[in-house]
């Protein structure tokens, strides 16, 4: 990148700006704004997870280590706030908390340099991305058209029987026809041999993925189900860090991996896993890859994007491109392009 402009981050600010997430750890352990103010005048935003737990963190240890530090190099500044966060991190919400951290750092980077986070990446490839909507039950008429993929929720609790899921894809697939794409997402709560049999019921139904049908620590388990699976296997959603990621591209526990760049562990950690995945010939395609944290990683350092829609709920974080015909635009912004109203940052502290 090459890009070093001599900055000092000057403080640290964080905040749970109130949305209409579901009544759940969605909001309880939310997404959280921070913002890194520096001696030259910039301010850097990201977002991470982790809700006040991760605020705590932020507002503690990490802006103890950070305040008065040089903003770069951003790998050694990830580095040292995984260092400062080991006795208790390494996973879960304290690498949600540097995701947000390293993001605002990156914003920072970009907007030093005046360019967009997909410029330092090495710039745009592609000037739209197709997207992909997570569907929950039956896929409606008025869905086909606004994205070009469909996800279908399906993470129930096991009753034994595949029947139920395999006829919500035959109903999906009769619905959008042979040339629209279709994953489905169990959430974690499938287990080994129901993943193999619902994968062999619907063979014929042109499946691009199984999202997360078990535990992300049943590697044993992910290990069989890529041997045996005529589906390929998606995850890495709830996973942290690109130590863990490299795990799985070495192992090839999945076949598509899907970080989420606010929970990772940031802009740093995506990109140390496309590198590694893209060299190995393993797709990525990130959590929620069409809000302005992962499109630029999309735009710049995919081969074969697509963009899951963001969080209808995160409606405060602001430049947000929309989705229009089953495509989001890549736009041209100076860092991440994201903006927020005077009383989301009036929250800060
Ligand atoms: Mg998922």
């Amino acid at each position: 990148m090459g890009i070093e402009t001599l900055m000092h981050i000057t403080r640290i600010r964080t905040c749970q700006p109130p949305c209409d997430s579901p009544k759940d750890w969605r909001t309880s352990l939310g997404q959280i704004l921070v913002a890194a103010e520096t001696d030259v005048g910039l301010t850097g935003y990201g977002v991470g997870g982790g809700g006040l737990s991760a605020m705590h963190i932020v507002r503690t240890v990490l802006r103890d280590l950070l305040v008065g530090r040089e903003v770069e190099p951003i790998a050694t500044r990830w580095q040292e706030m995984y260092d400062a966060t080991l006795a208790f991190g390494r996973k879960g919400v304290a690498v949600m908390a540097i995701s947000g951290v390293d993001l605002a750092l990156w914003d920072l980077r970009a907007k030093a340099a005046g360019v967009s986070v997909a410029q330092l990446l090495g710039g745009p490839r592609h000037a739209t991305l197709p997207t992909y909507a997570t569907v929950w039950g039956d896929l409606s008429a008025t869905m086909v058209g606004t994205h070009s993929a469909f996800k279908l929720h399906l993470g129930k609790q096991l009753s034994g029987d595949v029947q139920p899921l395999v006829d919500v894809v035959r109903r999906a697939r009769d619905r959008v026809g042979l040339s629209v794409k279709l994953m489905v997402d169990a959430w974690m709560k499938w287990d080994v041999p129901f993943t193999l049999r619902f994968a062999d019921a619907v063979v014929n139904l042109g499946l691009d993925w199984i999202e997360e049908p078990i535990s992300p620590d049943d590697l044993a388990g992910y290990a069989e189900l890529c041997k045996h699976s005529p589906i390929p296997i998606a995850g890495g959603e709830h996973e942290f860090t690109a130590l863990a990621f490299n795990a799985l591209i070495e192992r090839r526990l999945h076949h598509v991996l899907q970080p989420d760049v606010c929970w990772v562990g940031g802009m740093t950690e995506l990109v140390k896993i496309y590198t590694a995945a893209n060299q190995a010939g393993v797709r990525v395609c990130p959590h929620r890859g069409a809000e302005v944290w992962a499109l630029p990683a999309l735009a710049a350092l995919d081969s074969q994007p697509l963009a899951e829609s963001g969080r209808p709920w995160l409606t405060w974080v602001g430049g947000q491109p929309p989705i229009c015909d089953g495509v989001i635009e890549v736009p041209s912004v100076i860092g991440f392009g994201a903006t927020f109203a005077a009383e989301v940052l009036a929250m800060l502290e």
